[in-house]
């Protein structure tokens, strides 16, 4: 597992996980964008590599650790359905936490949303940014195939 700053790839994406599987195994790379257009602080960069990690990265090792493909097959039909009108793989896992979180809560055993939940709000703590548990929670959801929770 890498991670990387990246400088200047497109500002409109806050950040990257690539993919690579070859006969020695796999990778996966993280990148943080620090050009992000919508880059207002430091948190935001914490929230990014969490996003990158824990869902994308996350999602990604688990899909190679069990046939050692990368081939999704660690996500249901209806994750892949749901995701297929937006258009880009990608978004699968975006679909596929926010489908389990609306069917089993923090009961699921991804790590999207409780673990980074967590760890956001010690971030939160640690960098005095002092946003409230329940817009952390929210800003966590919101993405394209995103969730939005009420408090
Ligand atoms: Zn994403």
């Amino acid at each position: 597992m890498t991670y990387k700053l990246y400088k200047n790839i497109d500002e409109s994406n806050a950040g990257l996980t690539e993919k690579d599987a070859n006969e020695n195994g796999a990778n996966i790379t993280v990148s943080i964008n620090e050009k992000y257009k919508e880059r207002s602080n430091v948190y935001s960069n914490v929230d990014t590599f969490f996003h990158e990690s824990f869902i994308h990265a996350e999602n990604n090792a688990q899909d190679y650790l069990d046939n050692k493909k990368f081939d999704y097959s660690n996500l249901g039909l209806t994750d892949k359905q749901r995701a297929e009108v937006l258009n880009r793989p990608g978004q699968y896992h975006h679909k596929k936490v926010a489908d389990d979180y609306l069917k089993y809560q923090n009961n699921s055993s991804n790590l999207w949303p409780i673990e980074a939940y967590r760890g956001l709000v010690e971030a939160n703590n640690i960098l005095h940014t002092n946003y409230t548990q329940m817009y952390i929670f929210k800003r966590m959801w919101n993405y394209v195939g995103g969730l939005n929770v009420e408090p």
